[in-house]
């Protein structure tokens, strides 16, 4: 008893920091088991160390002082976790499992050893480009001049990006957006506007899809909102809550709350699934900041998903046939982590002339999971082709999703199985059955004609 208790002391002063894995938390699972069919590794392993109870048993030897912290079998699995949070959503004790295995990142962030390049590398990436959206916008311009240039087509056709390694990276990239959007640069408007919606631009919808933006911006305004975007917002910090950079994240998440704040109560709108889920937990990730705990509920409070925000409202009938066949894919974070499931399939069913197939498996992860695809390449493929045979199953020729890293997972893991199925996301499909451009003024304001339904 003694000899546990000091192993406790030992291990609690050796990796004490300001993120572990809360012990109440991890208390709350009774090891039933129901979340393993759910996990995505689990199913592709079948080992209990590759599933939530398994690492949920891991964090808490470590907390207890039975495991080091640093053991590598540790470090493995809070890695090989895809943090796609399925188990959470089918366990009957409510075990709020990504926050655990977010802090088990933290933790061992504080204290692995790791190569000078591999922290200048993560610092460069995650804090000085994901960390400005100005420098973020610089960087997808050159990824605009690259595949505008022809320089994309020529490397790839001469096989140089291949002998590189980077033809996989490659794939996944769609054609970046002409225009970034800026920040308070754009505006759209109903003609009588009954609602003010803010919304959320995020560093790679707000580069690299920003036509998607605008597409959701349109299709708000046609559904009776005044949309902007407030200056001073940045990157949600979704990808650095998942790569255990806590302090990052919180910096990104105040500079986001001081942004939306002057805004009073209006819904803070977002189209990328991986975004809002972090949006919505910034109460959770400041909870313990004297300043920001009370604010950061305040703004969590305000998110909604795009699909969730339009489901709420009076929906205007889409009335341009949309004459295709789709299958939606379930992005994790907003399955899972949001609890949203109807609203988007609700949406689509709106929409005339298009007919809506249900995919096998459609929760299950893509293997896109913010970098995971590209950290985990192995097993990422394995779920990436799942998936794909899935979609090539149904009749489809459009494969739907609310999510950029779903979306570009989806694009390379098609191209590598020789589908031909496009990847859209749901706003763009509302936006062509409204008309898209046609429907909005040359200064964002929708133009009226459209019947409001009861
Ligand atoms: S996480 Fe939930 S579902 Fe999974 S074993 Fe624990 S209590 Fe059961
Ligand atoms: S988050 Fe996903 S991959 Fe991780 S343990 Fe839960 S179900 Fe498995």
């Amino acid at each position: 008893m003694v000899v546990a208790v000091e192993a406790d002391l030992g291990n609690l002063h050796r990796y004490a920091g300001h993120d572990q894995p809360d012990d109440d938390l991890l208390r709350t699972c009774v090891h039933c088991g129901m979340c393993l069919p759910t996990c995505p590794t689990y199913r592709l392993t079948g080992q209990e160390m590759s599933s939530p109870r398994g690492r949920l048993w891991l964090m808490k030897s470590v907390a207890d002082g039975r495991l080091d912290l640093l053991d590598p079998i540790f470090d493995e699995q809070m890695y090989q976790c895809l943090n796609c949070r399925a188990c959470e959503a089918v366990c009957p004790s409510g075990v709020h499992y990504g926050p655990l295995v977010e802090a088990a990142r933290s933790q061992l962030e504080q204290h692995r050893p790791r190569p000078f390049w591999q922290r200048a590398t993560r610092k460069v990436a995650m804090g000085w480009l994901f960390g400005d959206g100005r420098r973020l916008r610089a960087a997808v311009a050159g990824l605009r001049l690259y595949q505008r240039s022809g320089l994309a087509a020529l490397l790839r056709r001469s096989g140089a990006l291949k002998l590189a390694g980077m033809e996989e990276l490659e794939a996944m990239l769609p054609p970046v957006s002409r225009r970034s959007l800026v920040p308070g640069a754009e505006h759209w408007s109903s003609p009588e506007p009954v609602r003010a919606v803010r919304l959320f631009n995020g560093c790679v919808m707000g580069t690299v899809f920003a036509d998607t933006n605008r597409a959701a911006a349109r299709v708000m305004a046609r559904n009776g909102a005044s949309v902007d975007l407030p200056v001073g917002q940045q990157c949600c910090g979704a990808l650095h809550v998942h790569a255990g950079m806590m302090d990052e994240a919180r910096t990104l998440a105040r500079a986001n709350i001081d942004a939306f704040e002057a805004t009073g109560d209006d819904a803070i709108v977002v189209t990328a699934a991986g975004c809002g889920a972090a949006l919505k937990e910034y109460g959770y990730l400041l909870k313990d900041d004297a300043v920001y705990a009370d604010r950061a509920a305040r703004f969590s409070a305000r998110v909604r998903d795009v699909t969730e925000h339009l489901a709420e409202t009076d929906l205007v009938p889409p009335t341009v046939p949309v004459d295709r066949v789709v299958t939606y894919q379930e992005p994790c974070h907003l399955v899972h982590a949001q609890r949203i499931a109807v609203q988007p399939r609700k949406l689509l069913s709106a929409v005339p002339g298009l007919r809506l197939v249900e995919m096998r498996e459609s929760s299950l992860c893509c293997g896109s999971a913010g970098i995971y695809n590209l950290i985990r390449k192995e097993m990422a493929e394995d779920l990436g082709d799942r998936k794909v045979r899935h979609v090539m199953e149904t009749p489809a020729t459009e494969v739907v999703t609310a999510n950029p890293g779903c979306a570009m997972q989806l694009r390379a893991s098609l191209r590598r199985n020789g589908s031909r199925v496009k990847v859209r996301h749901i706003v763009e499909i509302l936006d062509e059955a409204y008309g898209g451009k046609q429907n909005i003024d040359s200064d964002g304001s929708a133009r009226a004609g459209a019947e409001r339904v009861g």
